[in-house]
Formats: structure tokens, C-alpha cells, sequence
């Protein structure tokens, strides 16, 4: 038998609204998602899942140890896409990517300084509009970055605002809308072609009766 295929997804939010869509596209996993298992079998002896950190999605995908990912559009952003095919917005794990600023701050003078671990996505937004700012890499806690004086804003994943209220500070514009998107290792589009166009239309046919049903 040929190799299975293999699709790589992170754990929580993404796996949990994907699991839905796979088993509409008859991907029903044997082995228990909430397990500590890294490979999922499924009733399908030719499709088998990884679970592994959202970041690295792309990569394992780019490098061939997936034919198939689903990321987030932010981690996507940021590994910038190469050997990626992105076929399929699932729309799933929406959020937006915002600039927030401290509530009631006054207007910084001079370069912009802005924390965030969305450096690609930071500086694309702004050499769009021309504008000269510092950025600063952060893995984590962006919100406390002005608060201590490291940053005058942030960029950052918002979904329901309460993490930046509970920090004081405020959405001001948005960077872009996010949700998770089916990615395709170029080369298994081409060496599969049959299974992974199969398994694509499969799951366009998913999210179509999902947001019909909707
Ligand atoms: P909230 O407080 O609901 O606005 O959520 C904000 C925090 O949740 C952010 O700092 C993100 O770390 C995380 N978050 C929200 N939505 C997503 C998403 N779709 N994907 C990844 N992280 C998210």
C-alpha cells in the first residue's frame, strides 16, 4: 500500500473545529484526539494525522513529513509560505490581528515602537502605509509591553478583546482577519495528485455544508 497521507494540525482550537470537518470528509480518527498520541490513526488506513505545535505546521509541511496542514493565517504570516499551496480557507479559529495602544494614551512622538511576535505581518502592515517603526520580538504576554515601557503599542491576536481590556488597553486598527487555512505541500500536489485533490474537494464540500447548514 502507498504511503499514508498525512495531514498535520495543532492541538485546541484548531483541532478541536477541524475534527467536525474531517469526519464530514469521512476522516474519523481511531486513536482519542485528547490522548497524548503526536500520530492519530483514522478509519482510513491511507490518512493518518499529526498533532504537533501550531508554528510548525507549515514547516513540516514545507519539509514533506505532511502532505497536508491546517494554520492559522498569523502563523502562515509569519513563515511566509514557501512550498505552501493554501487551497482551502476553512473558517475556523477566527480572530483578527490588531494594533492595540494603552486606553487613553497620548499620541507617541517619533518612531513607533511596537511588541509583537507577528514581526512579518507588523512590518508588511506598515511598509504598506509608508510608515518608519521599531519593532520589538516578543514570544509572549505582548499586552505588558507598554504598560512597562518597552513598546508604544502592540500587534497582536484579538478575539473577544477581553485580554487587552484586562491590560487597559484598546483595538485601533486591524492588521488583517484571521482564520485557519488547509495548506499542500506543493510537491504531494503533484506526486499524489489524485489523493490530495480528492482529499481537498472533500473538504471544500465539508465547509460548504457547514456554512450552509450555518
Ligand atoms: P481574547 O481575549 O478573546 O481577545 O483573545 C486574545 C488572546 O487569545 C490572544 O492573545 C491570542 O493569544 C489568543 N487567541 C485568540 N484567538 C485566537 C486564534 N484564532 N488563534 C490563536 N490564538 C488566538
Amino acid at each position: 500500500m502507498a504511503a499514508p497521507l498525512t495531514l498535520a494540525l495543532s492541538k485546541g482550537r484548531i483541532l478541536d473545529e477541524t475534527l467536525p470537518l474531517l469526519v464530514a470528509a469521512g476522516i474519523r480518527p481511531v486513536d482519542d484526539p485528547a490522548s497524548r498520541k503526536l500520530i492519530l490513526r483514522t478509519e482510513r488506513d491511507d490518512v493518518r494525522l499529526l498533532v504537533i505545535r501550531a508554528s510548525d505546521v507549515p514547516t513540516f509541511v514545507e519539509h514533506g513529513a505532511a502532505d497536508l496542514g491546517v494554520a492559522g493565517k498569523d502563523v502562515l504570516l509569519e513563515h511566509g509560505g514557501a512550498g505552501l499551496y493554501e487551497p482551502l480557507d476553512l473558517g475556523i479559529a477566527r480572530c483578527r490581528l490588531m494594533v492595540a495602544a494603552p486606553v487613553g494614551a497620548a499620541e507617541p512622538t517619533g518612531r513607533l515602537r511596537i511588541a509583537t511576535k507577528y514581526v512579518a505581518a507588523t512590518r508588511r502592515h506598515y511598509a504598506a502605509r509608508g510608515e518608519q517603526v521599531e519593532i520589538i520580538k516578543l514570544y509572549g504576554s505582548m499586552e505588558l509591553a507598554p504598560l512597562v515601557g518597552l513598546a508604544d503599542r502592540i500587534v497582536d491576536l484579538v478575539d473577544t478583546g477581553n485580554t487587552l481590556r484586562a491590560n487597559g488597553l484598546a483595538p485601533i486598527e486591524e492588521v488583517c482577519a484571521i482564520s485557519s487555512r488547509l495548506v499542500v505541500n506543493k510537491a504531494a500536489m503533484k506526486l499524489n495528485h489524485d489523493r490530495v485533490k480528492a482529499l481537498v474537494a472533500r473538504l471544500t464540500e465539508a465547509v460548504a455544508a457547514r456554512d450552509a447548514a450555518a
